[in-house]
């Protein structure tokens, strides 16, 4: 899929009033750029987050819904995979930390890319195949098995 760059969303959720007010909820639904983070595992643009931020009477509660298409090869035959990986956050935060860190936040500002690349990360298979019945490479001539037969033993 073809994504222009100019209509990606902040990444940022500025939760400031929110702190100030202690009945207060923000909303929101954003398609993010993950490519800004430092990435050891790579995502399609855009990725999706949504969710909603509540304070209540000071406790201050964070859920999100995180969908992102995970770029990587079959540990077998090295093809090029797209898997969808989603992930969800439900968890308690203050001005500059989350309960269990799940979210990045600092000075009541959101880094939604980081929350978000942290999230689906701890979603993706340790082992992802292009399907379970892949026949991966030939040993020998390094052939897809796929799609071709050698003539090796
Ligand atoms: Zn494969
Ligand atoms: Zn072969």
């Amino acid at each position: 899929m073809n994504y222009n760059a100019d209509v990606l969303d902040n990444s940022f959720l500025d939760l400031t009033d929110l702190f100030r007010s202690e009945d207060f909820t923000v909303d929101f639904d954003r398609e993010i750029s993950l490519e800004e983070i430092d990435l050891s595992k790579e995502f399609e643009i855009p990725v999706n987050i949504k969710g909603t931020v509540k304070n209540s009477l000071g406790i201050i509660s964070f859920k999100a819904q995180i969908k992102g298409i995970h770029k990587c090869i079959c540990a077998r035959c090295a093809e090029d995979i797209k898997l969808l990986i989603e992930s969800k956050i439900d968890t308690l935060i203050t001005l500059s930390e989350s309960k269990d860190d799940s979210v990045s936040i600092e000075n009541g500002t959101v880094d939604l890319a980081k929350t978000a690349y942290d999230a689906l990360s701890l979603e993706i298979p340790m082992v992802v195949l292009c399907d379970e019945s892949c026949k991966g490479l030939c040993p020998k001539c390094g052939i897809n098995l796929n799609n071709h037969q050698c003539n090796c033993v």
